[in-house]
């Protein structure tokens, strides 16, 4: 795409805009014909610029989205700062990481580059020189940030790239607890079972499901166990005592006893996944694991077909709602219950929110308004801007009250999980902010809550793997080898799911092509990244 300005070039506005611009840079305080139709002024913070900027950002992600000027959060965000972003990346392709990287080689770097999954890209280009180092702009500039990496340096550490430089501003997330377990009360009330405490008791449950009409369509149509997420049935490795990702990233690596190792080439990787395999045979695990994805809860749910799955405790709460399925499935009741305990009779939870994610925007070399762009990336961390990041715009879809955002009944009362509400109008999406779990709290039902405050209490979290930044030496290797293996990996792993490999007859043969595949290559760059960054 052509892009419409040179970088970080000053747009002629007309005199009425210039004007309005004006009074609202002079005052924190605005009065007079303004006032009318502005929000909680005593909020919100002085414009970063006095004349307004427009800068370009490349920002792809999720592989579906693209920075969108007319977002409602992208229109306010200029209101509040005199900065508007003009999108460059395509908006029919679906590859986010392509789409970056395509950019990258073209040569044609805007003033932002922003996305999910970038870090290690971020952290390469800006060592290669293609970023700008932001350490002393926010020394000067970003006294919001400064002021979160004080009193946060285990964020600072887990972004600051192997040459001490900070070339990205992460996406943070809040409220730990991500996942959890949830089953149809109304179906175990049915059979007359109770909630299953251990994978014994949940393999009684699920053969259950399968086989005695909990649905009463006299059919035996029923799916016990299903997921949205493919990756989410290596997970169930964890009854048997095994692990299948070190962090909310599936098929992360993971640290054990200070070494770097992956969950996927363990010995007991193999009784979990073998044990996977048997209940996905027997009929337990949906039989379209692999391929049913996003629509697998509003699908299977609003079927009644549906027993048990694993996810997050936000969303998932969204279909126990009256106006949800229950609408439709007369006496449809979700709850969430604890881990059930592994061969072990240990209860935990694999999953967690990060650290920080592996997302966020960092500034070009091209870039030749940094101090602006780091205001902007301020901003972001100042009160209005973490409002505007987490909740949209006010009068939109919160309004404060008692001091606090909160989000209008309109925007509570449809349907559709609140967090694809909120990324439709540029809000939560993979800048670099700090979000508020309150944002999530308010859009989580009792049901989600529940959950959440179960596995807080019974501590079931499991510690995460922070990630490594690697040297350019290190990523080499990293990047020669890590891409294939993965694949192989995944593609071994749902062969043994799906029986078209059986696991005892071939485990040595994969062992050995991990082996050749140059597995040891990067588990050893990670150790040596892993040491430098958080110490032997
Ligand atoms: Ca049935």
């Amino acid at each position: 795409m052509k892009r419409a300005l040179q970088p970080g070039r000053r747009i002629a506005e007309p005199p009425s805009v210039v004007k309005r611009l004006a009074a609202y840079s002079m005052t924190s305080v605005v009065t007079g014909i303004f006032a009318a139709s502005m929000p909680a002024f005593s909020q919100v913070e002085r414009p970063h610029t006095t004349n307004p900027v427009e800068l370009t950002i490349h920002m792809h992600f999720r592989d579906k989205y693209v920075w969108n000027e007319d977002w409602p959060v992208a229109k306010e965000l200029t209101r509040l700062t005199n900065i508007k972003l003009i999108g460059t990346a395509s908006k029919v392709a679906t590859k986010s990481q392509e789409q970056f990287n395509l950019m990258v080689a073209s040569g044609k770097l805007p003033d932002i580059v922003a996305g999910d999954n970038l870090k290690d890209d971020f952290i390469r280009l800006g060592m290669e020189g293609g970023l700008q180092p932001l350490n002393k702009l926010i020394d000067d500039h970003a006294p919001h940030i400064k002021a979160y990496f004080q009193s946060n340096p285990q964020i600072e550490q887990a972004i600051k790239a192997p040459d001490g430089n900070i070339y990205y501003i992460p996406y943070i997330p809040d409220g730990t607890v991500s996942r959890g377990w949830w089953i149809r009360q109304d179906w175990l009330d049915k059979l007359n079972l109770k909630q299953p405490q251990n994978v014994d008791e949940l393999y009684i449950v699920l053969k259950a499901f399968r086989d005695r009409d909990p649905n009463g369509n006299g059919k035996k149509d029923e799916i016990p166990y299903f997921n949205a997420q493919p990756s989410e049935v290596y997970r169930l490795v964890l009854l048997w005592g095994a692990r299948s990702s070190g962090s909310n990233a599936a098929m992360d690596f993971m640290i054990e006893d200070g070494k770097v190792v992956h969950p996927f080439a363990q010995e007991r990787f193999k009784t979990g996944i073998k044990n996977v395999a048997k209940w996905y045979a027997e009929g337990l695990i949906d039989k379209e694991i692999f391929t049913r994805k996003a629509r697998a809860r509003e699908q299977l749910f609003s079927a009644n077909r549906g027993g048990m799955t694993h996810d997050w405790f936000g969303s998932t709460s969204t279909y126990n709602q009256p106006n949800a399925i229950p609408a439709k499935v007369k006496g449809f009741n979700l709850v969430p219950i604890a881990p059930p305990a592994d061969i072990n009779g240990n209860r935990y939870e694999e999953d967690s929110r990060r650290l920080v994610m592996p997302d966020g925007w960092a500034m070009t070399i091209r870039n030749k308004r940094p101090v602006d762009t780091i205001k902007l990336f301020d901003f972001y961390f100042s009160p209005a801007g973490r409002r505007l990041s987490n909740f949209g715009v006010e009068g939109q879809q919160y309004i404060m009250k008692d001091g606090r955002p909160t989000f209008t009944e309109k925007f509570l009362s449809s349907p559709i999980p609140a967090n694809s509400k909120l990324w439709d109008i540029g809000a939560q999406i993979t800048i670099g902010f700090v979000q508020d779990y309150e944002y999530e709290r308010q859009v989580t039902f009792p049901e989600g809550k529940a959950g959440r405050d179960l596995y807080m209490k019974e501590k079931y979290l499991i510690s995460q793997f922070p990630g490594v930044n690697m040297t350019i030496a290190e990523r080499t290797i990293y990047d020669k080898y890590w891409p294939d293996l993965v694949v192989y990996l995944d593609e071994m792993a749902q062969n043994w799911v799906l029986g078209t490999k059986d696991v005892d007859k071939t485990w040595d043969a994969y062992q050995a092509q991990l082996k050749r595949n140059g597995l040891h290559k990067v588990l050893a760059v990670m150790q040596k990244a892993y040491d430098r960054q958080y110490g032997k």
